[in-house]
């Protein structure tokens, strides 16, 4: 049985490598030492990709991967059709959260938002009553107050650091985030044995 797991270069990566380990699912070859997208594993039949974080989703619903590791973050922003949500991996954890200059206080009135998660604050912006114009980014969110593109952000934070060598400070929390395994729903059904032993091993790992 072939079964493809769908990770993400970076953060969620180094984390979910030794819980993959702990699993008993070990790369074949080391990833970050290589430019190839697919590798083969100890386990004959289970495969890694290696994907944009907002395509895990993607290739998962589509089923051309049957298991993905993903931010929250990313399943709030494009939704989570079509897949199951079995386990919460507590990895990457972080919070997703407005930002604007340190020391400025939230403006009344109209205000501008740049983020690449624009479905998340158009929601949140709507249930706090406020009234804004959401400006799509695609990344270096930070930056856009600085420049006077936007009175406000919205991006995950971790230790602040970012935020804070910007001249930005957190404002209001959105929601808690860390990475999810999610399954294809078809998968689940005609793969059930193969992929619910990489669940409950999984489950095991995270403790
Ligand atoms: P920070 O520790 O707050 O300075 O975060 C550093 C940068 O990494 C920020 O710009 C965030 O966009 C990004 N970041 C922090 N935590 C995560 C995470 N769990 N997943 C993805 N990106 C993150």
């Amino acid at each position: 049985m072939e079964i493809t797991i769908a990770l993400t270069k970076g953060r969620i990566l180094k984390e979910t490598l030794p819980l993959l380990a702990k699993a008993g699912i070990k790369p074949a070859e080391e990833i970050n030492k290589s430019r190839k997208l697919v590798f083969d594993t100890n386990i004959k039949g289970v495969r890694l990709l290696i994907l944009r974080s907002s395509d895990v989703p993607t290739y998962v619903r589509f089923g051309a991967a049957d298991i993905g590791v993903v931010g929250k973050d990313i399943l709030l922003e494009h939704g989570s059709e079509g897949l199951y949500e079995p386990l919460d991996l507590n990895i990457a954890r972080c919070r997703l959260m407005t930002a604007g200059v340190i020391g400025v206080s939230s403006q009344k009135g109209r205000i501008r938002v740049a983020t690449k998660y624009v479905n998340i604050a158009r929601q949140f912006y709507a249930e706090c009553g406020r009234q804004v114009d959401i400006i799509k980014l695609y990344g270096a969110m930070e930056l856009a107050p600085i420049m006077a593109l936007s009175d406000e952000i919205v991006d995950v934070v971790d230790t602040g650091g970012t935020l804070k060598a910007n001249g930005l400070e957190p404002k209001d929390k959105i929601f808690d985030i860390s990475s999810r395994l999610v399954v294809n729903k078809a998968a689940m059904k005609m793969k059930y044995l193969g992929i619910q032993k990489i669940v409950d091993s999984l489950e095991r790992a995270v403790g």
